[in-house]
């Protein structure tokens, strides 16, 4: 971690502005940690005895300590105010940066490792509760292989109006790559129309008289409000192709969201 308190006056500072002569605690966890200044990697702060400490990134890669001091410098230029690493006491989680433009706070999670689906809901539901909006930036693990469609999904946000993920690119800065860019898809344009309602409408009926699994659970939300899967509105078919790289039939996220 890169910012540590100093035990006097409880005050923060961060590592590069930090000296040996002096003894830091970890904000989180309230434990000592030890200053590291070396040759290889940036002057950061450690745990001393391999500590239990949830919010601690311990072992965070010297790509991972660059990267989040070197977007705090970026950030910095972009945002009315950036913290790095604020320590979250309401729920106990320690982001790597905030940024603040106007009234409104953004947690900026910047992540090498992978990391589980749960593990980002539940970091995602925290910041919920405070009402923060979290934006996560992949680093370069991210950007060495193809990243699968679940992958996408872990990460991807709406930003100007698409499905975007960001990266970090120590020469670019932030870029952010459109799941199709990713995906290698092509891109669905607006003009690209299906044209193809009444096809559509045609293969759904031949589904519910073959009986098909997946019509069932839609049928029985239909029939309590005595509707029929193959009276659904036309805005089920739809003549534009919906993007994120969807698993079932279109009609079937859209029939849901409607039942909703
Ligand atoms: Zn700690």
């Amino acid at each position: 971690m890169l910012i540590a308190k100093i035990i006097e006056n409880d005050q923060l500072i961060q590592a590069t502005q930090a000296s040996n002569s002096e003894i830091y605690y970890c904000p989180g966890c309230k434990a000592r940690v030890q200053l590291k200044k070396g040759n290889i990697n940036i002057p950061h702060f450690a745990h001393i005895n391999g500590s239990n400490c949830d919010v601690s990134a311990e072992g965070e890669t010297v790509n991972h300590l660059q990267g989040k001091l070197a977007l705090f410098t970026l950030l910095k230029q972009k945002y009315d105010e950036v913290r790095l690493e604020p320590w979250l006491s309401q729920i106990k989680q320690r982001p790597d940066l905030m940024v603040r433009k106007g009234k409104d706070w953004f947690v900026i999670e910047f992540q090498c490792a992978t990391i589980s689906l749960e593990k980002v809901r539940a970091r995602t539901k925290g910041y919920r509760q405070l009402n923060y909006k979290v934006i996560w930036i992949l680093g370069e693990n991210y950007q060495n292989k193809r990243l699968q469609a679940r992958t996408i999904a872990k990460f991807a946000i709406i930003y100007q109006q698409q499905l975007q993920v960001a990266f970090w690119q120590p020469t670019k800065g932030i870029v952010w790559q459109a799941w199709w860019q990713i995906d290698g898809k092509s891109r669905v344009l607006k003009r690209q129309m299906m044209a193809n309602q009444p096809q559509q409408l045609l293969k759904l009926q031949q589904a519910v008289m073959q009986s098909k699994p997946e019509i069932w659970p839609i049928q029985n939300e239909l029939y309590k409000i005595k509707r029929l899967v193959i009276g659904i509105p036309w805005e089920c078919h739809p003549q534009y192709s919906l993007p994120g790289g969807l698993k079932v039939a279109q009609w079937q996220v859209i029939i849901r969201v409607l039942l909703t």
